[in-house]
């Protein structure tokens, strides 16, 4: 690859850094794609594969593989820390660093525990693969563990699913749970009814899926309960440990917590020392550029755009693309 061509600079296989990628083929350009993964991941399944539905091959796909006919894009697998913007060049964790002209970061979000990160280790959230089959490896044991666990009231709170935030992941999470309980295992044990899985989704606000219109909610909600799941409305949850979970005056004896409530974007606005909103997105420019420094884009979940209307852009991933289209284009332009 001609070393003096204009060098673009990716972080973040996801949504946005690939659409960014393929949309910029063809330009007088070459490309380092950076991800401290190996694989994009198809996050939108990735409950599925918590559940047991789906195996992990199935969401997600080596990055090198994805852009193997790409001869302009080098794939480095590495862990970005940081930005220098005075020397233009991105940080790596090994101590090196990567220059560029233009600088694409799409390094996507994190779930985010409110100033808790204590309950971390008792509530695992669902982000990455890893987490994935984190939490289907702690509700199957919890199943094995009731099998073989004489106490009704321990046997309970090992067959009590505690699932925190009633977004879209945690409805999702619920309502395949309690399918997985109540339909796929039941008559795999003897000692257990796995019918008897209490499956409960607490929601610190008045309603669940508060992104979509309340009729939506309503339907959702009726749906959950329908299957079994019991939908807990207006508390907050104020402490997640190895004996459950509490929310208002409600203490839940519940042997798997599962975290579907926080977002926090990945540390890109600490990287540029640029402003960002309450969950840490760069407070991008309208072309999506940073303030002050023309050639560093941010896409994404990393990123906090304003709608014509004064709405943010919802973080997913139909709009993690089309930004990243979008900067494609500007970049093409330019050049
Ligand atoms: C469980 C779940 C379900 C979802 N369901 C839906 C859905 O049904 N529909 C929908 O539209 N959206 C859904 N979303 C949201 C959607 O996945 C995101 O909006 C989308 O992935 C955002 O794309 P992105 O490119 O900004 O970031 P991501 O796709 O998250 O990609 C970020 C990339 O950056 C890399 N990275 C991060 N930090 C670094 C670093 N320091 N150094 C190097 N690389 C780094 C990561 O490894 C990752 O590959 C869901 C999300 C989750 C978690």
């Amino acid at each position: 690859m001609n070393e003096a061509r204009h060098h673009v600079v990716v972080v973040g296989a996801g949504f946005g850094g690939l659409e960014f990628t393929r949309a910029l083929a063809g330009a007088p350009v070459r490309i380092t794609m950076i991800d401290k993964r190996n694989h994009h991941l198809f996050q939108p399944l990735l409950y599925q594969v918590a559940t047991t539905a789906l195996a992990t091959s199935e969401v997600a796909w080596p990055i090198r593989h994805l852009l193997r006919k790409r001869k302009d894009v080098t794939t480095l697998l590495a862990n970005v820390t940081g930005v220098d913007r005075a020397g233009k060049r991105v940080l790596l964790d090994d101590g090196s660093a990567v220059a560029y002209d233009t600088l694409l970061l799409a390094t996507g979000a994190r779930h985010a525990y409110f100033g808790h990160d204590e309950w971390e280790p008792f509530a695992p959230g669902l982000k990455t693969l890893e987490d994935a089959t984190t939490i289907r490896r702690r509700i199957l044991l919890a199943f094995e563990q009731a099998e073989r666990e004489a106490d009704p009231a321990k046997r309970q709170a090992l067959l009590t699913i505690a699932i925190v935030g009633g977004g879209p992941t945690g409805v999702e999470l619920a309502g395949t749970i309690v399918e997985l309980a109540h339909d796929t295992l039941r008559g795999e044990f003897r000692n257990i009814d796995t019918r008897q899985t209490r499956v409960v989704l607490i929601e610190a606000g008045d309603r669940i899926l508060a992104n979509f219109a309340p009729k939506l909610s309503d339907y959702a909600n009726k749906a959950l309960e329908r299957l079994g799941v019991t939908v807990e409305l207006g508390r907050a949850v104020t402490r997640c440990d190895a004996e459950g979970v509490v929310f208002g005056d409600k203490q839940l004896a519940a042997r798997t917590i599962l975290w579907a409530a926080g977002v926090a974007a990945s540390p890109a606005a600490e990287w540029l020392g640029a402003k960002a909103d309450r969950a840490g997105r760069v407070l991008v420019e309208p072309d999506l550029s940073v303030r002050g420094s023309p050639e560093i884009f941010v896409i994404g979940d990393a990123a906090h755009v304003l709608r014509p209307d004064g709405r943010p852009v919802p973080g997913v991933a139909p709009s993690a693309k089309q930004e990243g289209r979008h900067v494609a284009a500007t970049i093409k332009a330019r050049l």
